[in-house]
């Protein structure tokens, strides 16, 4: 089973502050997409990564960010599209047999696990069609153009929806060829899948796993990095304590 990561980070989004499109704003000492990319270096079941960037950012970013880190499994890097949707069919474009799954991730979402990967590409391995998410726990409310409340909407069955998503991949290539055959444009890459009649399975996500869109959530990444060093030191600590009472005994 060989699987390719495609990570569309061709976005120019600068909402969270200054020149700098977000994926490249530093978290703790590196690059946002340095910080995707280990992880996808790290998943043991991932085989490559298809790293999709601004036109200007193909010939420089591999230099500037990809070396001094040995990210060894991007294996391509291309020029991205108007929407996100037309960056990863440009990665889907490429694919050719060799694959059999493809995750799709946001460059922007630093957070995931190698863990939720590795989880997440299993899952596809049963179902096909896989994405992580969240049950929602506010309540839900739809409102009308002058924001008047007209309902308020059961949530029992309500996910809120990241990334990674994992599709074998012939599905998601006649996903994808329908959609542009149709001019449709969907929010994520399941929703084209889902408009085949095939079933995408949801799997639970991670509360860590965050979109980075705004300076508020750039912050809380700073507090989620600090947070995993702080366990580290813990666990690090503990782990001490046990050797410590192992050879006193
Ligand atoms: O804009 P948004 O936060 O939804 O973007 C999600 C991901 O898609 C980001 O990593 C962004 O860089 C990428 N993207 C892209 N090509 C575009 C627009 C967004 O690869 N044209």
């Amino acid at each position: 089973m060989k699987t390719i990561a495609i990570i569309p980070a061709g976005g120019s989004g600068t909402r969270v502050g200054g020149d700098i499109p977000k994926q490249y704003l530093i978290l703790g000492g590196m690059p946002i997409l340095v910080h995707t990319l280990m992880a996808f270096q790290e998943a043991s079941l991932v085989d490559a990564i298809c790293l999709v960037l601004r036109d200007d950012d193909v010939s420089n970013v591999p230099q500037t960010i990809l070396s001094p880190y040995n990210l060894t499994k991007v294996n391509r890097i291309i020029p991205g599209g108007e929407q996100r949707q037309d960056s990863v069919k440009r990665g889907i474009d490429l694919l050719g047999p060799d694959y059999d799954f493809v995750v799709i991730h946001d460059g922007v979402r630093p957070f995931v696990s190698p863990a939720l990967i590795n989880k997440t590409i299993l899952e596809a391995a049963r179902y096909q069609a896989v994405t992580v998410g969240l049950p929602v726990t506010d309540t839900i409310k739809k409102v009308d153009d002058l924001r008047v409340v007209s309902k308020t909407v059961n949530r029992d069955h309500l996910w809120l929806t990241q990334t990674p998503q994992v599709f074998a991949a012939p599905l998601l290539k006649k996903a994808y060829d329908l959609a542009y055959t149709d001019h449709y444009y969907g929010t994520d890459d399941a929703a084209l899948v889902e408009r085949l009649g095939s079933k995408v399975i949801m799997i639970m996500g991670s509360y860590d796993n965050i979109k980075i869109t705004t300076a508020v959530d750039l912050e809380r990444g700073e507090l989620i990095l600090k947070m995993r060093q702080d366990k580290n030191v813990i666990n690090r600590l503990e782990a001490q304590v046990v050797d410590v009472n192992r050879r006193r005994l």
